[in-house]
């Protein structure tokens, strides 16, 4: 284990989990704070880059900004493709057309007004490379184990590792996913429930250009979105698709050969995009809600999909893990610059506050969606369908998909509002 030696007086943040948020988290502090507080992430894979291969999220406008702000934009900008307009339809597999109900580009007023694209689609392999590699150069420590228990001691937490050592600090962070062994720990109540789908990723070369378009198709099974990357693959264009199938059957559909895997996509992508070939995946995700009863505990703060796990129907998963890294280093750097203890509840009270609100918000909105859009009684296609012609009509809406209502921009982290620390 590389260790280095807390200065005397200094601080000390232990982060359980090294996935995106909790880098961008040991990052944003080390960055602000330096030798003041020593960053520890602990994770089996010890951030890995590696095992994000094949994976692209959308990249909402405050999730950008703060990787501006941490000085990381221009190096996984060539990595990220703008998403310029979205394209939604509602139809059945066999229906030989896909009638387009809403749009979202920049013939909107609300897109006009952000003057910037709502999201970049981002591949998630060279995002976590250049998380790691700047997390090192800060002095971030990065231990190889998992956390097996944690426990307060006098006005600290210890944390006991599968290698068998220890370790010590002021505020541990829970970010070991959605399956928190640390959230079960601190018993800590879940309401939470597997959805009947899972989520198929892939992605996918095409011959015509995507020209910045997502497309989500809403068929019975659920969603099926087809999200731009940047160029380049075997026929010159891709796009990431993120299927939703019923969990009965995409075993039988995922278990046969390459070239009817991608009849299967053709038939649900369309041939908008030309020729298609499979240039990565598919691989099989378990798809779940799940919202935390409570985001903290004695010095122990939840984040991302330890705290909250969503439906990827509206791509949101990530970015709310974001925010919460965001949130928790504005509550972190208001208490060091006091002088006042991180882990003490006051400050993990105000993170709380901050981030359950957004977070219940987004995943109920996400699972209404869900619901509404994935299944095929007549009632219901009547409705979502008024339904969608309504929010084509009203900004108000059209900038909760667009990613700026969720929180209104002053109450928004810092690192989101594009502000430093
Ligand atoms: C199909 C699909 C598509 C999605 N698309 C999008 C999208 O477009 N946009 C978006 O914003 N979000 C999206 N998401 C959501 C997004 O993937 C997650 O919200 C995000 O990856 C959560 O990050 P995390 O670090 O909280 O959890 P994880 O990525 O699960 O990381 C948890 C980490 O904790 C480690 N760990 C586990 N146990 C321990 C332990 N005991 N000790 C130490 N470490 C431990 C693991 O090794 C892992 O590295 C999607 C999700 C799915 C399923």
């Amino acid at each position: 284990m590389t260790a280095e030696m807390p200065r005397p007086g200094s601080r000390s943040l232990l982060i359980a989990g090294g996935g995106l948020p909790s880098l961008a988290l040991a990052l944003a502090l080390r960055q602000a704070h330096g030798p003041a507080l020593t960053v520890t992430v602990i994770d089996p894979g010890a951030a890995d880059p590696g095992r994000h291969r094949g994976r692209a999220y959308a990249l909402a406008t405050g999730g950008r900004r703060m990787l501006e702000q941490l000085g990381l934009w221009t190096r996984v900008a060539r990595a990220a493709e703008p998403i310029t307009a979205m394209v939604i339809s509602d139809s059945r597999l066999a229906d030989p057309v896909r009638p387009v109900f809403l749009t979202f580009g920049q013939e909107d007023e609300a897109m006009r007004a952000a003057n910037e694209p709502f999201a970049h689609m981002i591949e998630a392999e060279p995002l976590a490379e250049a998380l790691a590699e700047a997390c090192r150069a800060a002095g971030v420590i990065f231990v190889t184990a998992g956390v097996e228990r944690a426990a307060s001691e006098g006005p600290a937490i210890r944390v006991g590792l599968t290698t068998g050592e220890s370790l010590r600090g002021d505020l541990l962070v829970a970010a070991d996913g959605a399956r928190s062994r640390l959230r079960e720990a601190a018993r800590i109540g879940w309401v939470g429930w597997s959805y009947p789908q899972v989520g198929i990723v892939a992605t996918i070369g095409h011959a015509r250009p995507h020209e910045g378009r997502a497309f989500e198709h809403f068929l019975p099974a659920g969603p099926f979105a087809i999200l731009p990357l940047r160029d380049g693959g075997t026929l010159g264009h891709r796009s990431s698709i993120v299927w939703t199938e019923r969990a009965g059957d995409a075993d039988a559909l995922l278990s046969g050969e390459p070239d009817e895997i991608l009849t299967e996509i053709e038939r649900r992508f369309t041939l908008d995009l030309g020729q298609l070939a499979l240039e990565h995946g598919p691989s099989r995700h378990p798809l779940a809600f799940g919202l935390a009863r409570a985001f903290r505990a004695e010095r122990l703060a939840l984040l991302g999909d330890a705290a909250h796990v969503i439906h990827p129907i509206a791509g949101q998963g990530l970015n709310l893990g974001l925010a919460d890294a965001a949130a928790l280093a504005d509550a972190v750097t208001g208490a060091l610059r006091l002088g006042l203890d991180p882990g003490s509840p006051d400050i993990l009270r105000a993170y709380e506050r901050a981030r359950r609100f957004d977070s219940f918000a987004m995943a109920a909105a996400t699972d209404g969606l869900n619901r509404l859009f994935s299944n095929d009684a007549l009632p219901l296609r009547l409705a979502r369908d008024l339904g969608l012609g309504i929010v084509d009509r009203l900004p108000g809406l059209k900038r909760f998909f667009i990613g700026e209502a969720a929180a209104s921009r002053g109450s928004r982290p810092r690192l989101m509002r594009g502000e430093a620390l």
